[in-house]
Order: structure tokens, then sequence, then C-alpha cells
């Protein structure tokens, strides 16, 4: 399995040089199990692995199943200028996730509905696929995805990818301190080989003004990793405020209490 960051920012993009060693692309993860492609979130870091991606396959259809967490626009902001939906009618997306408001289809076209963006989704010659899943445990090609809901505005989903050689959790978008969501943020945790967890504030700042905003900070993440058996801990979804500076603080702090940790920063690649 190989775990490729695209996009590791929270909330907002923030393509300021003082950020720049971490990244300001919001949330996009590649996975590579064999040949297989599997997409977690489309912040604007889905831009880039789609250009990634065209040069790699050329004119060779793309096939992706594509993971969305919820549909705050960090997480949705890449699909529209993501090339590969456009170019070539062989290629195949499978787009799953859970909208309890809409159906996932509509949640992610709406998006680009007039006003808000020039072409609709009619406009993509591949073919789209929408699966609406909730807390389900399904199989795919060399690998299993579970999904169960964390602690979000709105809702969100987490993931867990188990393949014959490793275990990936994909956990953001979600705030400490809720029996239900607590304890399933350690089952897809669960001596996973690589635990990717939102960051997003320092403990200071979460416990002073930012309970109830559906985020978490590097203290719970490191409690989350020695609760869960999680033996490599990423941080993710950086707050568009904290810089590289700042993140290189929290990293040096984290890593006195867990020693394998490390913030997520774009292009960083992670083989299990
Ligand atoms: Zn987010
Ligand atoms: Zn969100």
């Amino acid at each position: 399995m190989q775990i490729r960051f695209w996009g590791v920012r929270g909330s907002t993009p923030t393509p300021q040089l003082e950020n720049m060693l971490y990244g300001g692309n919001t949330p996009c993860v590649e996975v590579r199990v064999n040949d297989h492609i599997y997409v977690f979130d489309c912040g604007t870091g889905f831009r880039n692995l789609g250009k990634s991606l065209m040069q790699e396959r050329g004119n060779t259809p793309i096939y992706a199943h594509v993971f969305l967490s919820h549909f705050h626009w960090d997480h949705i902001q890449g699909i529209p200028f993501f090339q590969p939906l456009y170019e070539n009618p062989d290629n195949y997306f499978f787009f799953h996730s859970s909208s309890r408001t809409r159906g996932l289809q509509r949640a992610i076209e709406d998006q680009m509905v007039d006003p808000y963006f020039p072409v609709d989704m009619s406009e993509m010659a591949a073919h789209c696929n929408f699966f609406d899943m909730d807390e389900e445990r399904v199989a795919f090609d060399d690998c299993i995805v579970q999904s169960m809901w964390l602690n979000h505005p709105q809702g969100c989903l987490g993931f867990r990818l188990e393949t014959d050689n490793g275990i990936l959790a994909y956990c953001t978008d979600t705030e400490p301190g809720h029996p239900v969501y607590d304890r399933n943020v350690r089952k897809l945790a669960e001596n996973a080989d690589v635990l990717i967890y939102d960051a997003q504030y320092l403990p200071a700042e979460y416990e002073d003004k930012r309970r109830g905003w559906g985020h978490s900070h590097w203290r719970e993440a490191v409690s989350v990793a020695i609760e869960a058996g999680a033996k490599e801990l990423v941080l993710y979804h950086h707050d568009p405020d904290h810089d590289d500076v700042c993140l290189d603080a929290i990293v040096q702090a984290a890593s006195q209490l867990y020693p394998r940790v490390r913030a997520a920063r774009e292009g960083d690649v992670i083989s299990i």
C-alpha cells in the first residue's frame, strides 16, 4: 500500500509563503493498493492528483474509487478542477459517501450549478457512479473499506482501509468528547499501520474558543494513537493559521509523547 498526500490543509487553501513547507491545498489523500487507486477527499489537492494521473496514464483509462468524508468545501472543491473527469470517456470514477440531507450525486453536483461554476457535471466525459454509504464494511479490489460516523457538524465519515499488508485509518474532521464517536475513531484506528487524524487546533486553542467546531488537536491525536495501538500517527487538516514554524513545534511536542509522529506534508509518500 502506498499513501500519497496531495492536500493537508483544513478549512480553506492557504497559498502563503510561510505555509509552503507543509502545503496549502485542502484534503486529498491517494492510496494505491497494487494497481488500484483509492482517494480520500477531494479538496484542492485533488486537482494536482488529476494532473499527475493524466501524466502517468496518458490515454490509458483511469478507474478510481473516491471516498468523501463529507461535503464541506475543503473536501469537495477540487472536483470541478479534476481534469480526468473531463478528458476521457473511458475513465470511471466511483464516488462513495453519505449525504444525509440530499442524494450523494446532488450533493456533489450542486457545487457546480449556475451561478457558482461555468460548467456542470454533464460536461464531464468520464463515467461517474455514486454510491451512498452509511456505516459499512465493503470489499473492493485487494482491500476492504470500513466507514463509521465521526463527530462533526452536519456529519462526517471516517474510513479504515485494510489490505493483506497493512491498515490505513483516515479520521479527519472530528471532535473528541462524545462517547459514541470517540469509540468509532478508536475502532477505525485499531492496530492501524498509519493513522491520519484531525489535529487542526493547538490544545489551548481548542479549550479556549474552538469547542463545538468539530475538530481535534495533537494531544488527542496522540491519545487515540496510543489507545488504538496505531503504529504511525500523521497529524492532518492543519489550521490555516498554523504556519510551518507552528507545525514543526507541534510535531516536536507530540514526538515527546509518541515517537512515530509526523505532520502531513504535501507530496509525502508512506509505503506500508
Ligand atoms: Zn475539513
Ligand atoms: Zn468539515
